[in-house]
């Protein structure tokens, strides 16, 4: 799971070295995943695994980067593009085409590359708290904006702070869900917990560090 990719000097500007790996590292990143044999998949591939016992590939991999912020076509696209890798971006739709934020423009464009999968994270970055019909409407709202672009026809979701709940698990069912991902550490992925599936939380670290 990343967030930013963007210079030290930048996050630091921002207030975000929390949530930023630099472009360095991440291509170092992917450049590890390559050498050690490491195979890129979207959450279709695990849901076709769960669902359907479709095989994955050894050594299966996810690339999630949260929030949609510009520099991820910026700086991680061009290096997903040198590698061939698949990742997969969970936006929260009324961000985009905001300051920082991916435009419609880069997300058509890196969804057509075959790339990158665009899933939802709600509308306004919405924690799964709050009334039952607020959260309904963050999540179906996200889900037509993606619809109506071509995007997320998978139904995958990520919880804005990582925070599953059961109503928030209800409603994505009622939607046609499939998977949805938390900010849980952890790399086992159980059908069982397909509602509150967990990730491993990238930094400016050889990726030998978490686990991989
Ligand atoms: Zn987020």
């Amino acid at each position: 799971m990343f967030h930013h990719i963007e210079s030290g000097a930048e996050a630091k500007l921002n207030h975000q070295t929390s949530l930023a790996v630099t472009p360095e590292f991440f291509a170092k990143d992917m450049e590890y995943l390559k050498t050690h044999g490491y195979t890129t998949i979207f959450p279709r591939d695990l849901v076709n695994f769960f669902d359907n016992s479709v095989p994955l590939p050894k050594k299966p991999v996810m690339i999630t980067l949260d929030d949609a912020y510009e520099d991820n076509y910026v700086n991680a696209y061009p290096i997903l593009k040198q590698y061939g890798f698949k990742a997969t971006i969970f936006t929260p739709t009324g961000l985009v085409q905001n300051p920082e934020y991916l435009s419609w423009q880069q997300i058509a464009e890196m969804g057509g590359s075959g790339l990158v999968y665009f899933g939802n994270h709600t509308w306004s970055h919405h924690s799964s708290a709050g009334t039952l019909a607020v959260q309904d409407k963050e999540i179906s709202l996200a889900d037509s904006q993606l619809t109506e672009k071509g995007q997320n026809p998978d139904k995958i979701f990520a919880y804005p702070y990582g925070n599953p709940s059961v109503d928030a698990e209800n409603i994505l069912t009622k939607y046609g869900y499939k998977m949805a991902f938390t900010t849980v550490p952890g790399n086992v992925m159980c059908k069982g917990k397909r509602f509150t599936l967990p990730r491993t939380r990238m930094g400016n670290a050889e990726l030998n560090h978490f686990g991989l």
